[in-house]
């Protein structure tokens, strides 16, 4: 396990540390609280200190067919779902808490930086970080609630992520299971040209 430097672990240090960590990774103040253990009132407060800024108001990024929209949103996060299993499955029991969200969001993120040939989607974020912070903490709860598991591509071999409940044709794999229109998109193979 990738330990972060906070020290000790238990008390209002800490989670204040951990709510830092999370507000400089983008996260959105009811993110923080549900990852946390703070209140809402010293919640906005770090969130100012560090922005200098009130947060923003209105609904989180919510969308429960987001790994489906595209194949590319697909291997993002499939990347980070990933990292979440495995962290969470180097403690035994599995276990997953703040500190595996911190850490699998922020490799997410370096992974990601590397990628050499972005896509359009890609080129179009900063980082090419297409998975925000808020979203993927939406994704954990999809992932938690079983809603949302990880498959192994038969061709492939690679590991992405399917909505347990969607039939088999609809499980694709971001890799394999895609081609390219006249505008370079790629498109999942169960969308067919015309459509
Ligand atoms: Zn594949």
């Amino acid at each position: 396990m990738i330990r972060l430097p906070f020290i000790p672990e238990t008390g209002k240090g800490y989670q204040l540390a951990l709510a830092e960590a999370l507000f400089k990774l983008g996260a959105r103040p009811p993110v923080v609280r549900s990852v946390c253990h703070i209140g809402k009132k010293t919640a906005i407060r770090v969130y100012k200190a560090i922005h200098r800024q009130s947060p923003k108001k209105g609904m989180l990024p919510y969308d429960l067919f987001w790994i489906l929209r595209s194949s590319v949103n697909n291997i993002h996060a499939s990347i980070f779902l990933g990292l979440i299993h495995d962290l969470s499955q180097q403690q035994l029991p599995a276990v997953f808490n703040a500190e595996v969200f911190i850490t699998a969001y922020e490799l997410y993120c370096r992974v990601v930086a590397q990628n050499p040939q972005p896509s359009k989607l890609e080129a179009g974020v900063a980082q090419f970080i297409l998975l925000d912070i808020n979203r993927a903490w939406q994704l954990v709860g999809q992932w938690k609630a079983s809603e949302m598991g990880l498959a192994i591509c038969e061709k492939c071999h690679a590991r992405h992520v399917v909505l347990n409940k969607m039939p088999k044709p609809y499980q694709q794999c971001p890799i394999c299971d895609v081609w390219a229109d006249k505008t370079g998109r790629r498109r999942w193979a169960t969308v067919k040209p015309g459509q």
